[in-house]
């Protein structure tokens, strides 16, 4: 039987690249989304993935969630923490409520998420546990105070969690992608989007499908050995 993995923030952007790369893989996905029924719906009908809606910042939806994907599919044995929101602001402009719905989702999102099914892999002695961090995470960012304290605080998280599961066969790690040619970033006008990838060594944005190789691997028996990892992808923007 194959594993089953859960991918939330799985039915759009990096988020779905990644649900689509692990059931190439072989895994049984479910894509979890906040709201947005139809991309949601749009996803399943194109890959077959079926989705699942509830709010990674609430932790009993998050409970509920995972019983219902375990009854749909059978037990979580990978963990992609990877839904994640922006909101920018400069800090002297930035509301407490810009400050707390990035809080929420980006870094209480993975305690809500991954405290569920934890006692699940720790029986099992089987569990992956893999959080999508960011770049802005390692190095900060203008203008992003919020979310530049979420993406660094995944990364403590993420070595304070390896060391906890270690000895159950669980593996936490962190991926920093770097700018990723999402429909945020092809959004942003084109001169802007030049004036990033001058600062980019390698001369371009990443795709979604080199993140999600990343998260197939260390999904896999062979990235056993790897755990506490932060593993960054963004073209020799940052080098942490
Ligand atoms: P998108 O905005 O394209 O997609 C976000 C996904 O997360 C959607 O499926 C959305 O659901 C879901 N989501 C948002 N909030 C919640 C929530 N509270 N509960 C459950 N699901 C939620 O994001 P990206 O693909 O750009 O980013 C994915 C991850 O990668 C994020 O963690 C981001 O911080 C990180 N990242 C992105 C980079 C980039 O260049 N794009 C660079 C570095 C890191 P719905 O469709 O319902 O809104």
């Amino acid at each position: 039987m194959s594993r089953v993995a859960l991918v939330t923030g799985g039915s759009r952007g990096i988020g779905a690249a990644i649900s689509v790369a692990l059931k190439v893989a072989g895994y049984t996905v479910a894509a979890n989304y906040a709201g947005n029924r139809e991309a949601a719906a749009a996803f399943t009908a194109e890959t077959g993935i079926r989705t699942y809606k509830w709010s990674v910042a609430d932790y009993d939806a998050c409970e509920a969630g995972r019983k219902e994907i375990e009854a749909d599919l059978g037990p979580i044995d990978i963990l992609v923490n990877n839904a994640g929101i922006t909101r920018d602001a400069p800090f002297h402009k930035m509301t407490a409520q810009q400050w707390s719905e990035v809080i929420d989702t980006n870094l209480n999102g993975l305690f809500n998420m991954t405290h569920p099914v934890w006692p699940g892999m720790r029986e099992r002695k089987f569990g992956r546990v893999i959080n999508i961090s960011s770049i802005n995470g390692q190095k900060g960012q203008f203008g992003q105070a919020n979310y530049s304290a979420a993406k660094a605080g995944d990364i403590g998280f993420t070595k304070a969690l390896a060391q906890e599961g270690a000895r159950a066969g669980i593996t936490v790690n962190a991926i920093c992608p770097g700018y990723i040619a999402t429909e945020m970033v092809m959004s942003v006008p084109e001169k802007v989007r030049e004036s990033i990838i001058g600062t980019i060594p390698v001369g371009r944005l990443g795709t979604p499908a080199e993140i999600a190789r990343c998260v197939v691997f260390l999904a896999s028996d062979d990235a056993g050995f790897i755990t506490g990892a932060t593993l960054t992808a963004n073209g020799g923007q940052y080098l942490a």
